[in-house]
């Protein structure tokens, strides 16, 4: 499932492949991805204009195309972008089609369809809305302490929230545990301003280095949590068994020797 280092990946892929070119064409190859826009309305708002720039915030990609203009993408839960000349070359499961004058395309394909793409015209104006959170790469410690001090429950949880902190999924909360040793279970209340401050330092790491990584599972470092989660995997750094249980409605996977519970 797309998580921030995800959509981070393809920002750079879009910004590196489809700015700056005039769009000929939008096809909707299944219009369900739509939210709160049409097939004919996306395509007339669309066509003529070019991708700016782009903008990211948690699991959302936002694409400029005119000053009041806002391409919004999310990647539900397979959602992914590939840039293409050939048709043969074009994702099995595209789902909404950009053209360019080039004869280049930009396909955003999703097998589940759980993804979204949207018309908005303020940035801003839709993560009020939404009520999102501060990016997890940009949250500073005091809003990060701030976060943690008004809510109660698991960490885990609280770092899956996207209206407290926006990005982090499952696997990168459980990543960035297991490198702050601590138990995915602990409540927030107990944890004291050096496990924050080592929550935070290791929150920016993991998604630092996945993103380093273009989030690819195969070049994740060995000693991560990552390469070896589910049953029978062995923790890296003692080579115990790894455990899994259920937290705010995620499978959780931890080392119960390295991440202690308080
Ligand atoms: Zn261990």
């Amino acid at each position: 499932m797309p998580e921030l280092p995800d959509v981070e990946t393809f920002k750079h892929y879009l910004d590196a492949t489809s700015l700056h070119q005039r769009i000929t064409g939008v096809e909707v190859h299944d219009a369900y991805v739509l939210k709160g826009v049409s097939a004919r309305e996306l395509a007339r708002r669309v066509k003529g204009h070019r991708f700016e720039s782009s903008r990211r915030h948690g699991k959302h990609l936002f694409v400029r195309a005119d000053r009041d203009l806002w391409l919004r993408l999310h990647f539900g839960m397979t959602g992914s972008l590939r840039y293409f000349k050939h048709e043969e070359q074009a994702p099995r499961h595209t789902r909404v089609l950009f053209v360019f004058a080039n004869a280049h395309s930009l396909a955003f394909e999703d097998q589940r369809k759980f993804g979204e793409i949207g018309l908005i015209e303020d940035v801003n104006e839709f993560l009020e809305k939404r009520a999102l959170g501060p990016d997890a790469l940009d949250i500073t410690l005091s809003q990060f302490r701030e976060i943690l001090g008004k809510h109660r429950g698991a960490v885990k949880t609280i770092l899956l929230n996207q209206k407290l902190i926006a990005g982090i999924g499952n696997i990168y909360a459980d990543e960035i545990l297991f490198r702050a040793r601590i138990h995915p279970a602990t409540q927030v209340s107990t944890l004291k301003e050096k496990a924050v401050t080592k929550l935070l330092r290791a929150t920016r790491n993991i998604l630092e280095k996945a993103i380093e990584a273009k989030a690819d599972m195969d070049r994740m470092p060995k000693s991560w949590l990552l390469p070896h989660r589910g049953k029978g995997g062995k923790c890296p750094r003692c080579g115990r068994e790894l455990k899994s249980a259920t937290i705010g409605g995620r499978t959780a996977w931890f080392c119960a020797h390295c991440q202690k519970r308080i």
